[in-house]
């Protein structure tokens, strides 16, 4: 008995949380080519009163509304505004009151989905995700970011549970821009990238299969991008379409709170405090997978960082994701702009923190302006310091 106690007791000195609850994955995922009508009567298992959060979606849901209504359901709709941020869910959650919702169903894009399942999991509903685009993974993951209604990164909340049921309807999905794929894609390969680095050398079993999840999902984007994307609807534009909303949430989903994202997000919170809306979450996080190289080349010398970000470029360049800030919209940033994107970026609690070497403001946005610089490291960053932003940004 008493050895059983010491043991209990070492152990939990020995594990950083003791108690372990994870959200790996959706209770349910329906996915193919118009699957959308018949997923319909899986909406009815989980409530009757659906209110169903969308952005510009509206056809969408009108399309949903007569199935709805064919099951007996009784859906209202509203939608998210200017952004998942506080006076949206403020407004959602007192829509759902009002219409006595039983479960909510978010039809949309990132933003749409973060909000209803926010909104659900402060109602302790459940929720519905149908997404409108391959742009992220919010479809999947147990997290909503939480932005101001001028698409400034605010905060991020862990959700309790992974969504209830998750519609992947290619047809939906083939509707959306191509550009939104293609955020899909920065988005995902940051999984690697940021993975590798805060969590690679950790021995949990499950974080070792997330990271490595990480690497096959990448491997899977090097390799099939370039093809999906010239044939959008093709089986290989879906494989790439599961890599992005699905794969990339199982790496989330296993790899939990210690798996998390490093420099690239930060990098992409700090960006959407001077960019708004001009462009999308995974366009500014693949620019921000090439400043984390850039810091991992220039601070630690690290040569693998140098070979990767050069692979990265040639493959950006093919399907179309942005290599430096005027691609992001950002070719007139002011210095003190850049500065107030650095300065976030390196806040106290950043995740950037979880790169295994201090990073110092001056740094980082040498970093930003040289993401398309040649591999010589060391010298570049100290010419891209004295010659200025609009020599290095051509
Ligand atoms: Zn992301």
């Amino acid at each position: 008995m008493d050895t059983q106690l010491f043991s209990h007791q070492t152990l939990s000195t020995q594990t950083s949380s003791p108690s372990f609850t994870l959200a790996v994955a959706p209770a349910k995922v329906i996915r193919g080519s118009g699957v959308l009508s018949g997923a319909v009567a899986e909406i009815a298992r989980l409530g009757s009163r659906p209110l169903i959060v969308t952005g510009k979606h509206i056809a969408t849901v009108q399309q949903m509304q007569p199935l709805l209504e064919a099951q007996q359901l009784h859906p209202a709709q509203a939608s998210y505004g200017a952004d998942c941020c506080e006076a949206s869910l403020k407004s959602l959650k007192k829509a759902a009151k009002e219409h006595k919702a039983d479960a909510i169903v978010g039809v949309g894009g990132g933003k749409a989905l973060d909000t209803a399942k926010l909104v659900a999991h402060q109602l302790e509903l459940p929720v519905v995700t149908i997404p409108t685009s391959a742009a992220t993974c919010a479809a999947w993951s147990a997290l909503s970011n939480v932005y101001s209604p001028e698409g400034a990164f605010l905060y991020d909340v862990a959700l309790s549970r992974c969504p209830d049921l998750l519609i992947l309807d290619y047809d939906l999905i083939q509707t959306a821009p191509q550009r939104t794929l293609v955020a899909g894609i920065g988005d995902a390969i940051a999984k690697w990238y940021e993975a590798s680095v805060s969590s690679g050398h950790l021995q949990q079993t499950l974080i070792i299969a997330a990271v490595q999840q990480a690497r096959v999902l990448r491997d899977i984007l090097l390799q099939k991008s370039t093809v999906a994307l010239q044939q959008s609807g093709s089986e290989v534009w879906q494989e790439v379409v599961d890599a992005t909303v699905l794969l990339a949430g199982v790496i989330g989903g296993l790899g939990g709170a210690q798996c998390r994202t490093v420099a690239a997000h930060a990098v992409h919170n700090g960006l959407t405090h001077v960019s708004g809306h001009s462009s999308i979450h995974g366009e500014k996080v693949a620019y921000g997978i090439l400043v984390q190289l850039r810091l991992e080349e220039t601070i630690q010398g690290n040569q693998l960082a140098a070979t990767a970000r050069q692979q990265l470029l040639k493959f950006y360049a093919e399907i179309g994701l942005p290599q430096k800030l005027a691609d992001l919209g950002l070719g007139n940033i002011t210095l003190s702009e850049l500065q107030t994107a650095a300065e976030i970026a390196l806040a106290p609690n950043s995740d950037i923190h979880r790169l295994p070497f201090k990073v110092a403001l001056e740094q980082l946005m040498a970093a930003m302006v040289s993401t398309t610089a040649p591999t010589d490291s060391r010298d570049s960053t100290s010419r891209v310091l004295t010659r200025g932003i609009d020599e290095v940004e051509e």
